[in-house]
């Protein structure tokens, strides 16, 4: 890197200005490095803690191209961005991390699963398809069984693009799309390992964690740190997400998403090359947040330490169900009053049953209190609408 990162001439451009944009503005607030970021509306989450936000969007050619031709570094805050325009911008010099052959990897999650397969990372056999007519013509031939999980080869995120395909009575569930279809994993818990790698090759991961879904949404919305696993276990899935950043040879923040299956195998379910929902309590539980390793990564820094300062768990904060429009936040102050409650709000304007408005860390010196007062909080604050 040929010019001095920490100087008002040094341009770090972020494709994506939601939460996970407005975190990584915050968190290198500290070193005054300001963020340059690319999305729709200046009043998405991080409008408001960047001067230099560009309204486009990140999925154009020319709009991330025309971002990108003056930025020192290039990183995202989502992974569906046009890679088009950011292979364009490698060849013209600009550093990009994730680069953008390995983000055309992973937003496809066909190709991301033949990754795996090739380079022998443990995750779920599968098969590829084109629409819903071949997966019913392999059904029908007996070559695909019940149950089975389809995902969509490239729309999914949050859950959607994803069909839990039991036996023959969810047939009209599956989707007519180019899909990955893979066997369902008897899940005993799925866990997440936060790794980070930077140009030099050094490499940081935190804690496990270990998350539990909203049935509803298929969101996370309780994640516990330190996951409640063996130790062996523990360190079967640091050293498996090492080998994953490893191979992707990946300079960034990778979140590499787990199952621990009943037999206590550990497969790979899939990753992202960014900050992620399962390391937002490292803001308020760990000595260097996700969002500040992840720029100490894409701009070759020294990592910061991924230690643990205090247990934690982290509460998804969705919009209630039944509740479409301006958000109110109720029983906010009855979770300030509470000890130990860390309260980041993404400040979306509308609320939608399940959206991700924000986000609690509680965090106490043992997981149980946490847990308690994670629960106190579930109770009290409440999304709606005016
Ligand atoms: P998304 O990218 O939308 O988050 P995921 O691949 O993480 O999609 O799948 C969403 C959820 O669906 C997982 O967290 C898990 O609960 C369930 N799931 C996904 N794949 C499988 C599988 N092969 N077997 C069982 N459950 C699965």
């Amino acid at each position: 890197m040929d010019k001095a990162i920490i100087n008002s001439d040094f341009k770090l451009g972020v494709l994506g200005g939601g939460q996970l944009g407005k975190m990584m503005a915050l968190a290198v607030g500290d070193w005054h490095l300001p963020l340059y970021i690319l999305d729709q509306k200046k009043n998405f989450p991080a409008g408001m803690f960047t001067p230099f936000f560009t309204e486009g969007s990140f999925k154009d050619y020319d709009d991330v191209y025309n971002f990108g031709k003056d930025k020192d570094v290039i990183t995202i805050e989502i992974e569906h961005v046009n890679t088009e325009a950011l292979h364009q911008l490698e060849k013209e010099g600009v550093t990009i991390h994730p680069a953008p052959a390995q983000l055309d990897i992973i937003k496809d999650k066909g190709q991301q699963k033949q990754f795996y397969a090739k380079h022998n990372i443990p995750t779920s056999p599968f098969e590829l398809y084109e629409n819903k007519a071949d997966i019913l013509h392999a059904i029908e031939n007996g070559i695909l069984k019940y149950p089975f999980v389809q995902k969509s080869r490239k729309a999914g995120y949050d859950g959607k693009g994803v069909a839990v395909i039991k036996d023959a009575s969810y047939r009209d569930l599956i989707m007519d799309t180019p899909s990955m279809v893979e066997d369902m994993v008897d899940i005993k818990k799925e866990i997440a390992v936060i790794v980070a790698r930077n140009e030099s090759g050094e490499i940081a991961s935190y804690p496990v964690v270990d998350m539990e879904f909203n049935p509803d949404a298929n969101l996370v919305e309780w994640l516990v740190c330190p996951a409640e696993v063996r130790e062996e276990i523990a360190q079967t899935a640091d050293a498996l997400a090492r080998e994953v950043i490893e191979t992707f040879d990946l300079c960034g923040l990778l979140a590499v998403e787990l199952f621990l299956d009943k037999d206590d195998n550990i497969l790979v379910n899939e990753v992202a090359p960014r900050p992620h929902n399962s390391g937002h309590h490292t803001i308020d539980s760990c000595y260097t947040s996700q969002f500040e390793q992840h720029v100490r990564a894409v701009l070759n820094l020294p990592l910061g330490s991924t230690k643990m300062k205090t247990p934690s768990i982290m509460v998804n904060l969705l919009g209630a169900d039944g509740y479409t429009g301006h958000a109110v936040y109720e029983g906010l102050p009855d979770c300030l009053a509470m000890g130990g409650v860390n309260l980041h709000l993404y400040g979306k304007v509308e609320t939608r049953p399940f959206r991700k408005m924000g986000h609690a860390t509680v965090v106490a010196s043992d997981l149980a209190t946490a847990k308690a007062t994670a629960r106190k909080v579930k109770e009290t604050l409440k999304i709606i609408s005016k």
